[in-house]
Formats: structure tokens, C-alpha cells, sequence
């Protein structure tokens, strides 16, 4: 099932992981297992009897010679020099459609080397928030890890009481991070990151092999990746929470859903995560964070440079403050679609920052007045004069709209309207709806909706008539304010 391809992370020297086995749990079964992903990477065999005892780490699939990696991060600010899969276990990697290699790994799979005095498990309640929230953001059309299957170990975890305990199996185009990178830099291990290197521009950036500069170039390459992808959480209002350095792959895949979660209403400041005290991963500052994060990867690169270092620091500043017009360009590239503008026009950034402006001052939900612009722009295609399709608007929001019509009613409405569709989605996995399903599923072992959740964000752009409840935002009472690591 997952043979050893020839990117294997096990063909790099034993300093980067520890070789071990998942550590065997009592009653494994199934919740969930997720058919389209495995047929993408072609364990369409395993699709009508998935089995518990390899998605638990009971028994390991043919081929496979599990690990768990090294690595170092900066924590809220904090340089950490030895982290490491603490609960997760890397079974190898499958050749997926298209040919790419794909890590599978285990997650709550029991202790490791890297574990600092952790149990190595993980409880149902975030086994589930990150298949829901990590196939939505497939969904959403941003680059995620992926989940492949849950199950439930049927043993206990304990964090502030007795949890039931769940594995999950994660699928990522790889595992590495940033805070990979700071492992052997902060060890002066300078060989070992330029090994690093070669196997990520190997894995994922091949076209930088041929660059004058490589290391500049992936970089560089990194760097878009993830201006592209912070971009696109920005779009749908997500809120990462622990944009830690070790949570940040050089993929440019979304990774480590923790306290993660979707605005309701527009506030640019909000902060879910309970850890997160002083805002430091807020809505807002995701894009300097990430460009931060950035800029702590280039340091790793430095000493590899072909030039005196005061050169080689003056190249990799060049190249990182790059950072905010690659994240600018990818956000307005997006809020156009948003707002169905199908010519870029110098006041688009404009007409887009005073919706949000609006959107603010009104309380009003980000996700919600999208939805509905885009529905007033389909029923403007009949009728020019049709009026908003929400309760009524406040004067702002009117005067803004006034704004937008007069701009976007020359041209296709219908194009406009069908773009806009495929950009504003009608469902995102609201808190609280996550809350209730988990909330079943632990105190009730009701996994109902949790699959009618799983089931609705699957089609996140569709109409959803039918799924009416998952549109709208929370009622006051329903509102969630804090979220949890669930580690
Ligand atoms: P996270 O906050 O999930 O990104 O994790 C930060 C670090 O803590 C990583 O090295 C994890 O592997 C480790 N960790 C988190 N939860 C556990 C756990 N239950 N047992 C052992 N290590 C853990
Ligand atoms: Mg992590």
C-alpha cells in the first residue's frame, strides 16, 4: 500500500526522525473514512472495508517503515530548538493520481521521542474538528492537508477530565516546516539544511534546481505559495490560531488545525484560540505573521548562500520584503471575484475595503453578506433595480451598494453573478455547528451531524436550500468565543 518512493523522507539521514512503530490502542473503529481521498491515491481497495486496525497503527500497511520527525519552532515568538511529531507517526507515502507523493501519517498515535512528557494521543473532539474543518478548506478550493479516515481507539485520553480517545490519518503533501529548517540550523547543522533543501526542491519545486541562485529561488517559491494561501484564508475568514513556525509546511498547504476557526462577523481583530492572549495570531496580522515566519526561514538559508553573508542577508531581505505585494496581489485577485468585478480597475481596492469598512462599523457576518451579494447580483440579471435579498440594509451598506451596482451593471451580470457564486460561499464550518456536532459525538456518541456536517461543506458554493441551518450565523446565545488546542 505505500511502498517507499524515491522522495521518501526515510532516504534522508537518521538525524532528521526516529524510526518507531504506533503504539497498539484497545477497540479500534472506524467513524470515518473519507472514499473520494482514498481513491485519489489509489487505496480504492481499502474503500469497502476500511480497517480499523490500519488506521489505528494496530497493524502497519505492506511497505511501511514509520517515523516520526524532527523539528524546532518559534512559538508565540518563542524559539523552542526541539519539537517534533509528539503524537504523530509518518506510515510512508502513496503516489497519488497524478503521480505526487503524499505522506500518510497517523495522528494520536502514542508517544515518541519528540513527545516532552506528552501521551503521544489525541481526543475525538479535535480528531473531528480537523476532518471538518480540514475537508472544508479542500472544498473552499485552499491548499490543506487532507483527512483520510477517524478513528476512535476506544480508550480514554485525559485532559481536563477523561475525553474519549481518536486517531486521525492525515494526508499532506509533506511534513515539512519551517521549524524543520530551524532544527538543524539552530545546531549549527549546516550540511543537514542544505540536505533539506535539496529534497524539498526536490518534492516540491523542481524548477528551482535550475535557478542561478536555488536556495534564493526556494525562497521565493515558498514565500508565493504562501502569500497565495494566507490570501485565501484572509477571502473566506479563517483564522489559523497558532501560526507557530513548526505549523507552517513549506508546501503551502494549510496545517495543524487547532484552535482554528471561521469569523462570524467581520472584526479584523478577532481571535478564537484560548492561547492566544495577546492577538498575536488575529485575523488581521496573519499576513505579517506569515511574513515573519518567512523571514525565519530565510535565516536558515543564509550561512548556504555562494556570497558574503552581508550580501547574502541583503538578498534574502530583498526577497522577503517581497511579501505584502505577492499577498496584496493574490487578496485583490480574490476580492474581485468576490465582488464579481471582472476588469481590475485602480478603485477596486477601495470599493473592497470600505465593504469591509461597512461590514464592521454594521456587526455585520462576513460570510453571510457575501452570499447575498452575490444573490443580488443573480436577481439583478432579471431586474436591474432588485433589492437587497437580507434585512434591510443600514445607510452604509446602502450607499456602498449603490456604489457596486453602478460599477458592475455594465458588462455580463450573469458572468458577474455565476463568478461571484463560485467565490462567496453559502456554508463555511461555523463554530458553532462544529461545536454541536462534536458536542454529539462526544457526550452522545450521535455522529449524525457531524456526517450532515461533513456532508454540507463538501459543496460549500452550492445553493443550500435545503441545509438552510448552515448558512446562517449564530444566534446570539449560539455564539462561540473560544476555541481550544485540543492537544
Ligand atoms: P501543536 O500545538 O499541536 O502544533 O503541537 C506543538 C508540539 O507539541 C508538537 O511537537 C506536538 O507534537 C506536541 N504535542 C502536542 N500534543 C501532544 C500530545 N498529546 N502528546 C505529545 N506531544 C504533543
Ligand atoms: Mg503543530
Amino acid at each position: 500500500m505505500l511502498e517507499q518512493t524515491n522522495d521518501s523522507y526515510r532516504s534522508l539521514p537518521g538525524r532528521f526522525y526516529s524510526l518507531l512503530d504506533p503504539t497498539p490502542v484497545a477497540s479500534p473503529r472506524i467513524i470515518r473514512f473519507n472514499q473520494g481521498l482514498a481513491a485519489e491515491l489509489g487505496l480504492a481497495s481499502l474503500a469497502n472495508a476500511p480497517d480499523a486496525a490500519l488506521f489505528s497503527g494496530n497493524e502497519l500497511p505492506v511497505g511501511s517503515q514509520p517515523l516520526a520527525m524532527a523539528y524546532a519552532g518559534h512559538q508565540f515568538g518563542q524559539f523552542v530548538p526541539q519539537l517534533g511529531d509528539g503524537r504523530a507517526i509518518l506510515l510512508g507515502e502513496a503516489t497519488d493520481r497524478q503521480g505526487r507523493s503524499r505522506d500518510v501519517q497517523l495522528k494520536g498515535s502514542g508517544p515518541t521521542p519528540y513527545s516532552r512528557g506528552g501521551d503521544g494521543r489525541a481526543a475525538l473532539g479535535p480528531v473531528l474538528r480537523e476532518y471538518l474543518v480540514s475537508e472544508a478548506m479542500h472544498a473552499l478550493g485552499i491548499p490543506t492537508t487532507r483527512a483520510l479516515a477517524a478513528v476512535s481507539t476506544g480508550e480514554p485520553v485525559y485532559r481536563e477530565g477523561a475525553l474519549p480517545g481518536a486517531i486521525l490519518t492525515r494526508v499532506a503533501s509533506s511534513h515539512v516546516r519551517v521549524g524543520t529548517f530551524q532544527y538543524f540550523a539552530a545546531r549549527g547543522e549546516q550540511p543537514a539544511v542544505a540536505q533539506l533543501a535539496d529534497w524539498v526542491i526536490q518534492r516540491h519545486y523542481p524548477d528551482c534546481a535550475e535557478a542561478d541562485q536555488p536556495l534564493l529561488a526556494l525562497l521565493e517559491a515558498i514565500q508565493e505559495r504562501q502569500a497565495s494561501l494566507v490570501a485565501g484564508w484572509m477571502l473566506v475568514g479563517f483564522i489559523h490560531g497558532v501560526m507557530n513556525t513548526d505549523n507552517m509546511a513549506v508546501s503551502g498547504e494549510t496545517i495543524d488545525y487547532g484552535p482554528c476557526a471561521f469569523m462570524d462577523r467581520y472584526d479584523p481583530r478577532t481571535v478564537f484560540s484560548s492561547i492566544d492572549r495577546n492577538g498575536r495570531y488575529a485575523y488581521i496580522n496573519q499576513p505579517p505573521i506569515a511574513q515573519w515566519n518567512l523571514a525565519r526561514l530565510a535565516e536558515t538559508l543564509l550561512p548556504l548562500l555562494p556570497m558574503d553573508q552581508e550580501q547574502a542577508v541583503a538578498e534574502a531581505t530583498a526577497v522577503i520584503e517581497g511579501f505584502p505585494n505577492r499577498f496584496q496581489h493574490h487578496w485583490m485577485a480574490g476580492m474581485e471575484r468576490k465582488l464579481g468585478l471582472l476588469e481590475t480597475r485602480p478603485d477596486d481596492g477601495r470599493l473592497a475595503h470600505d465593504l469591509l469598512d461597512v461590514m464592521h462599523a454594521d456587526g455585520a457576518d462576513y460570510t453571510l453578506t457575501f452570499r447575498q451579494l452575490s444573490e443580488l447580483a443573480q436577481n439583478m440579471v432579471e431586474d436591474s433595480g432588485a433589492a437587497w435579498p437580507g434585512p434591510p440594509p443600514s445607510q452604509a451598506l446602502e450607499d456602498w451598494l449603490q456604489r457596486w451596482r453602478d460599477r458592475v451593471v455594465a458588462g455580463d451580470l450573469a458572468q458577474r453573478a455565476q463568478l461571484m457564486k463560485s467565490s462567496n460561499p453559502a456554508v463555511i464550518p461555523r463554530n458553532h455547528q462544529v461545536e454541536r456536532a462534536l458536542e454529539a459525538a462526544i457526550r452522545e456518541q450521535d455522529f449524525g451531524p457531524f456526517e450532515r456536517l461533513v456532508a454540507v461543506l463538501a459543496a460549500p458554493f452550492d445553493d443550500a436550500d435545503q441545509w438552510m441551518e448552515f448558512t446562517q450565523p449564530p444566534e446570539p446565545t449560539e455564539q462561540v468565543y473560544q476555541t481550544f488546542c485540543g492537544t
